[in-house]
């Protein structure tokens, strides 16, 4: 098909029209959005650059070559600002100095090529060699600023700069190489060029159809954003709210987590707006809104409803008094008082509060709108409850979390104020019916409550990670006693410490062990450590490596509660452990229940055949013991000789004991 050159033109005039209505219309509507302006003189310049070269021979060639082609250049440099300024970025020099430094040079090497040494392949080399280098910077800045919202259209436009930059690059090759005729002008009717210009038009076409996608793009994002987000505090509003605790709560379907709502209102906001006025209340909420997204992870949503009405979206808690903490750190935070009209010299302090309200996914509800109810039904209570507090949806929860939170700090005071104590309970050699050790057992001596056993501060601990630090000071108060013992005179004996999972897990119990042992001087081969099974199971490899290092050091270690979790005899066979101890509520009904007893007598039996010693808890009656005595159980600790004693009651129990010796051998040393 034969190229009518002059119909392409024209096609070529009216696309420029095109996009220059479209480009100066979208720069009117939207003043704020940089780019379309310039982008709507370079669609100008390229428009009267191809008519000046399609008038040739109306006007006089050398006009229209030189002055043509440099509005065309100055077209480029235009795109190029318009990329610029589209994504924000400023000129060093304005774009005057840029025509100056690039355009003028090249023009006036177009006018020398034209008039005094013509030369048809050096002007187009400079046709060519000129849009190529805008391109490598246009290229540059388009990918390096592309945003993560932009990103499909800027690669898109960066995808077709590259393009024509090749072709200019196969273009100047060409011409370089092979000699071209004069005639063989750039719009002539016989060059190899027209294809090179077909493909020019096709591409910077497409370059300027992405500019308008761009654009477009950008703005329905801010359009978006106006929709989801609230315009006084930029938090995101009810709607974007909505949409991330849907699909919050589609993720914790599938993977079994939690999740909180927090709804809070501030106490005495009306107070400020009615006596500061509407500006100072909205400066108080900006600086609210700051103070609660300092206090939230980056997964955290939080977002304003409204008048004082904020809702914080806590993905992923473990407990549900995750959520309680965080109300409470808002809760304080907001209590700070809030220097408004910064710039005022006689800024007024104002002083609020806030009252939240938490519900829980999926405890309370599996649904965003009820969880929002719920949510706001709780935060209306806990405004009754007297403000500036927090409650939950239901008040069994409310409470029961308050207990645990008290708990927790009263327990954190308890290893401070040293509140912690170490009780002893004998453990008896069931053959020669003598002390042959103790487990230590740690109890809390509350001030306020009196004694508390571990059952109801061990699991918080253990939660909170205040574990490691009691388990540390167990460990350490006993080996402190056991040396004691040792220098008073008392027989060797093996003292048992309790390994919770999570110190087993988490800290490094081999070097703890070894620094408390070189610190104390207590012989490591009477110190025994208790693991419970559930603890070993959970990282078997792992605990096998652990326990091979504490075996190394001469520690001697026990299962304890064995039979309660789930027990395989081949993980039993690659721990290298020293003592069974048989679980409380096996022992319990012995003599009354036929499988209490073969179970204990299976485990005694299998225990032994491994080349453990097997150890009885809970033992209370003298039945029990029989039945223990009678299988050829090997140790036993429980109320019958003794419950857990303090230290000194326990030496009296080993002084006792030296005392008896000799004299009645098979009955009780109690
Ligand atoms: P455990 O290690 O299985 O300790 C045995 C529990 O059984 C002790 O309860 C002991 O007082 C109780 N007991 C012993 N003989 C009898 C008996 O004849 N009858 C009855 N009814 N109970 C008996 P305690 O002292 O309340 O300790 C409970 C649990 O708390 C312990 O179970 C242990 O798991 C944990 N614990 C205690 N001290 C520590 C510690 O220092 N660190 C860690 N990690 N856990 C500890
Ligand atoms: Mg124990
Ligand atoms: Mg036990």
């Amino acid at each position: 098909m034969k190229l009518d050159i002059f119909t392409s033109l024209i096609n070529l005039l009216i696309v420029y029209m095109v996009f220059a209505i479209a480009f100066v219309i979208t720069a009117r509507r939207h003043p704020n959005l940089d780019g379309p302006v310039h982008w709507f003189v370079a669609c100008l310049m390229f428009f009267s650059g191809f008519l000046g070269l399609s008038l040739r021979g109306v006007i006089p060639d050398l006009l229209s070559i030189v002055v043509a082609n440099s509005l065309i250049l100055t077209g480029r440099v235009f795109i190029w600002a318009g990329v610029r300024s589209f994504f924000g970025l400023r000129w060093r020099r304005p774009v005057f100095s840029l025509f100056v430094l690039c355009v003028l040079p090249t023009t006036v090497l177009l006018s020398l090529f034209t008039a005094v040494w013509p030369s048809i392949s050096a002007r187009q080399v400079i046709m060519s060699v000129f849009p190529m280098l805008v391109n490598l910077f246009i290229i540059r800045d388009v990918y390096r600023q592309r945003s993560s919202t932009l990103v499909m259209e800027s690669n898109l436009f960066i995808g077709f700069v590259v393009a024509e930059v090749v072709i200019h690059l196969v273009r100047i090759t060409i011409l370089m190489t092979v000699s071209v005729s004069t005639d063989s002008y750039l719009l002539g009717q016989v060059q190899p060029d027209k294809l090179f210009f077909i493909m020019f038009f096709m591409l910077s076409t497409i370059q300027l159809l992405i500019l308008v996608t761009l654009v477009s793009a950008k703005l329905q994002n801010e359009l978006n954003q106006l929709a989801t987000q609230d315009v006084l505090t930029q938090l995101p509003n009810r709607r974007l709210l909505l949409q991330r605790l849907k699909h919050g709560i589609d993720m914790k379907q599938r993977t079994g987590k939690k999740l909180a709502l927090l709804m809070l209102d501030l106490d005495r906001f009306k107070d400020v707006n009615d006596s500061l006025g509407h500006a100072a209340g909205d400066e108080l909420l900006q600086q609210v809104a700051g103070r609660i997204g300092a206090r939230l992870r980056d997964m955290d949503t939080v977002a304003r409803l409204g008048g004082d009405e904020f809702i914080v979206l806590l993905e992923e808690i473990s407990h549900p008094q995750d959520a309680a903490r965080v109300a409470e750190d808002i809760i304080a935070d907001l209590g700070r008082p809030f220097q408004l009209l910064a710039n005022n010299e006689q800024a007024p302090e104002v002083q609020i509060g806030a009252s939240i309200g938490i519900s829980l996914y999926p405890q309370h509800a599996d649904n965003p709108e009820l969880l929002m109810e719920q949510a706001d039904i709780a935060m209306y209570e806990a405004k009754q409850a007297g403000r500036s507090c927090y409650a939950y949806f239901s008040e069994e929860l409310t409470l029961a979390v308050r207990k645990r939170i008290d708990i927790e700090s009263r327990l954190r005071h308890a290893i401070e104020q040293q509140e912690l104590r170490v009780f002893y309970q004998p453990q008896i050699d069931i053959a020669s019916n003598r002390i042959i050790g103790a487990e230590a057992l740690v109890r809390w001596q509350s001030p306020s409550e009196g004694l508390i056993a571990p059952i109801h501060f061990i699991p918080i601990a253990e939660e909170t990670g205040l574990i490691t630090a009691i388990g540390e000071w167990v460990l350490r108060e006993t080996c402190q006693q056991g040396q004691h013992w040792l220098a008073a005179g008392f027989p060797p004996l093996t003292l048992a410490v309790n390994v919770s999972p999570q110190q087993f897990r988490r800290g490094d119990i081999n070097a703890l062990v070894a620094k408390v042992l070189a610190e104390t001087g207590f012989p490591a081969g009477q110190l025994e450590l208790e693991l419970t099974e559930s603890g070993l199971m959970e990282h078997q490899d792992k605990a096998v490596g652990v326990l091979n290092n504490l075996r190394a050091q001469g520690i001697r270690l026990a299962i304890d509660d064995f039979g309660t979790g789930y027990s395989s005899l081949a993980y039993l066979k690659r721990f290298p452990v020293d003592v069974l101890k048989i679980d409380k509520s096996f022992i319990d009904d012995i003599p009354d229940l036929q499988d209490d007893m073969e179970i204990t007598a299976t485990i005694i039996a299998m225990g032994h055949t491994l080349g453990f010693k097997v150890l009885a808890e809970g033992v209370e009656t003298q039945e029990q013991l029989a039945f223990l005595q009678a299988k050829g159980c090997d140790i036993y600790q429980g109320y019958f000789a003794s419950k857990p004693v303090p230290a000194k009651e326990f030496a009296a129990l080993l002084a006792a004991q030296y005392e008896k010796k000799n004299t009645d051998e098979f009955n009780p040393v109690f």
